[in-house]
């Protein structure tokens, strides 16, 4: 099952790029809210996954807006692949935790402000959680998940490394820098819940390449390792960390300019399109 956010309104997403309204197609039951669906999650995926499209319409996909627009907590976590870890030149270790405030979450095709600086790119897997939970163990972890989708953790280098300790939230929360989409895929329709293919292309040229199963610590352990400190709430979103490629290691490094397309690939999931553009007053 797919689900997505389409002007603001939860639609469900059918085969062939096609989209239904679920507060219409439920007569009501459900609301419109792309967030609030979180708070009844086990009685939507059972509908949902039996609900004709019958009287779907086509999608319009410049309508779609970030398929969790706000989560009231988003959690993410660095040094999650071992290349990436190397690449930055810092030894293995549990990875550190940090946010990136809701108010940076933007649609999957939406124009991003550029603040100028050192601005990068990293490709993410995003897991959304289905329901409450503390202390999740690993074997249960796949029970509070709701869904997949795709992310781009846009970071300001200068800033997130700027001062006595890191600013890692401040760096990555400037507008528009959490784009999200282009919709959530249920773990059941991925080829492969632990293992896909994940991409970021700039201007068309492939940056980062590699596969979610190279996570050092996959979506179960992820779950485990955050919901032994956090309670985990309906509807949260986990930025599950970035593979290398990313500009700042590059030599010479390579940051972002206003004008660059970003294109955030996952297998069975979906590609969002980003473009920089100059910064409004
Ligand atoms: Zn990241």
């Amino acid at each position: 099952m797919r689900y997505g956010n389409l002007s603001g309104r939860l639609v469900l997403i059918g085969d062939g790029e096609v989209t239904l309204d679920v507060e219409k197609a439920s007569g009501g039951r459900f609301g419109a809210s792309p967030q609030a669906v979180y708070d009844h999650w086990d009685e939507f995926a059972q509908w949902a996954n039996q609900v004709s499209f019958d009287d779907a319409e086509p999608l319009e996909i410049a309508k779609l807006g970030a398929p969790v627009p706000m989560p009231r907590q988003l959690l993410a976590v660095g040094l999650n692949y071992d290349l990436h870890t190397a690449e930055a030149g810092l030894p293995l270790s549990d990875p550190p935790v940090f946010t990136k405030f809701v108010s940076a979450i933007t649609g999957p095709y939406a124009d991003v402000p550029h603040p100028g600086g050192s601005t990068d790119w990293e490709v993410e897997l995003v897991v959304v959680i289905a329901k409450k939970g503390h202390k999740i163990p690993r074997e249960r972890a796949w029970e509070y998940v709701a869904g997949l989708t795709a992310g781009q953790d846009l970071s300001e280098r200068e800033l997130q490394k700027a001062g006595a300790l890191p600013q890692f939230n401040l760096g990555k929360s400037f507008t528009g820098f959490c784009p999200m989409g282009p919709w959530v895929v249920t773990p059941d329709a991925v080829p492969d819940k632990d293992d896909l293919e994940i991409e970021t292309r700039v201007n068309g040229k492939v940056v980062q390449h590699a596969r979610t199963g190279e996570m050092l610590m996959g979506v179960s352990e992820l779950i485990e390792y955050l919901s032994a400190v956090v309670t985990l709430l309906p509807g949260d979103v986990i930025y599950t960390g970035t593979p290398a490629g990313v500009g700042e290691w590059f030599d010479p490094p390579q940051f972002l300019q206003v004008g660059d397309v970003i294109d955030t690939a996952i297998e069975g999931i979906g590609c969002l399109r980003n473009v920089m553009v100059a910064q409004t007053r």
